[in-house]
């Protein structure tokens, strides 16, 4: 128990450190939830902001080995909304007042999809009345690209980096050209650069990945200085190459319970950032994003995906909600967020307290 206490007061922790907080069980690990809860309550307060989540496309050009929206996945019917359909889930959110919405879809890298992009944003922008904030989370761009967007009103973008072990992610993505580790990282840099409140974020339980590795991942995001975090446990799907190492994962609610650390110990870690409690834990367990909330996490992302979509955006198996509406979503929401003595504030945007912090712009780097 000391030894947690002594962990958890440092300026700096190490490797080990995190390596052991990642490790513990039973009440060692409730003290590690308490100390994370109450770092929660005196840096962000006990609030939780939603992000209206439009899953607007599930067409992809890359192939990550994990996921189930993947090029070669050729049994699942590819969609598109059309611009009119984001705007009205854009207006939903709005008139719902969930102060911040991300638009979410497959990887593109093409001219026609950046200008396409543009387009919407300077639509939902109007159709709003500018009172939302707008995420984005298109996968890897061009510099241009990213500038164009943030000019057109998208004021942060998640992208995650999936495994920080250069090694791991060469092992989960293949060897075409289109996966590369640097040029992630670099596009991180870059969206830094262009002035966009950065999210970034792992997945856990992952096939070959050590504890050393998450701790790795844990202080990847703190020397990146990241804005905001979206991590969950990994999920595997049947159609994946990835399902080909399902022996070597760990039991589902051990990922779960490695999730729930990770996030307490990044709230302890970097006290005033964004954390979101995501989809993926509420696969696991009915009640995953709740706990998530107990523990550290700070943001919610319900899906307002039009409903019929919502099969077609299966990156793993036994994803929730897919049959439900826009309005279900939150009916449901608001119980669970109250049975966490957490209040939901409508409304806000929700800006991330390390953003408003920290030095921007290029050059300001260590
Ligand atoms: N295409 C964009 C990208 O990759 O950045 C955004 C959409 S992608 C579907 C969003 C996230 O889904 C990925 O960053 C990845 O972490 C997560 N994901 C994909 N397959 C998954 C799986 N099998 N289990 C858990 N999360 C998964
Ligand atoms: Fe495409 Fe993103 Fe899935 Fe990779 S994780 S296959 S980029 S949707």
């Amino acid at each position: 128990m000391q030894q947690i206490d002594q962990i958890v007061q440092k300026q700096r922790m190490s490797e080990a450190d995190l390596i052991h907080l990642l490790g513990l069980r039973g009440e060692e690990k409730i003290r590690l939830f308490r100390h994370a809860a109450r770092i929660k309550e005196e840096q962000v307060g006990n609030r939780v902001y939603f992000r209206g989540l439009i899953e607007f496309s599930n067409i992809c050009m890359k192939n990550c080995l994990y996921c189930g929206i993947r090029r070669d996945n050729h049994t699942i019917r590819r969609y598109s909304l059309s611009d009119g359909e984001i705007v009205s889930a854009a207006r939903f959110a709005s008139e719902n007042k969930y102060g911040s919405l991300v638009l979410q879809s497959g990887e593109l890298q093409s001219r026609q999809f950046t200008i396409r992009m543009e387009k919407l944003l300077r639509e939902i922008h109007t159709a709003t009345g500018g009172n939302l904030r707008i995420t984005l989370s298109c996968g890897e761009q061009d510099k241009d690209t990213y500038r164009r967007w943030f000019d057109s009103g998208a004021h942060r973008y998640l992208l995650r980096i999936e495994t920080s072990n250069p090694g791991l992610y060469n092992k989960l993505h293949p060897d075409d050209g289109h996966h590369r580790f640097k040029y992630r990282l670099d596009c991180l840099y870059c969206l830094q650069d262009t002035g966009y409140q950065v999210g970034t974020g792992v997945m856990i339980g992952l096939p070959f990945q050590t504890t050393a590795d998450l701790a790795g991942d844990l202080l990847f995001m703190e020397q990146f200085n990241i804005d905001m975090v979206g991590m969950g446990p990994y999920l595997e799907h049947r159609e994946t190459p990835a399902y080909a190492f399902r022996d070597l994962l760990l039991p589902r609610e051990e990922r779960f319970q490695l999730a729930l650390k990770m996030i307490a110990v990044l709230r302890i870690l970097m006290k005033d950032i964004n954390i979101a409690a995501t989809t993926a834990l509420q696969a696991i367990d009915n009640l995953g994003r709740e706990k998530a909330i107990k523990v550290g996490a700070n943001v919610i992302m319900p899906n307002i995906t039009p409903g019929e979509y919502r099969d077609e955006y299966l990156l793993y198996q036994d994803k929730p909600c897919t049959d439900e509406n826009a309005l279900d979503c939150i009916t449901c929401l608001e119980t669970r967020i109250a049975l966490t003595n957490n209040e939901i504030a409508y409304g806000e945007w929700g800006d991330s307290n390390h953003y408003q912090k920290r030095d921007k712009g290029p050059g300001t780097r260590d």
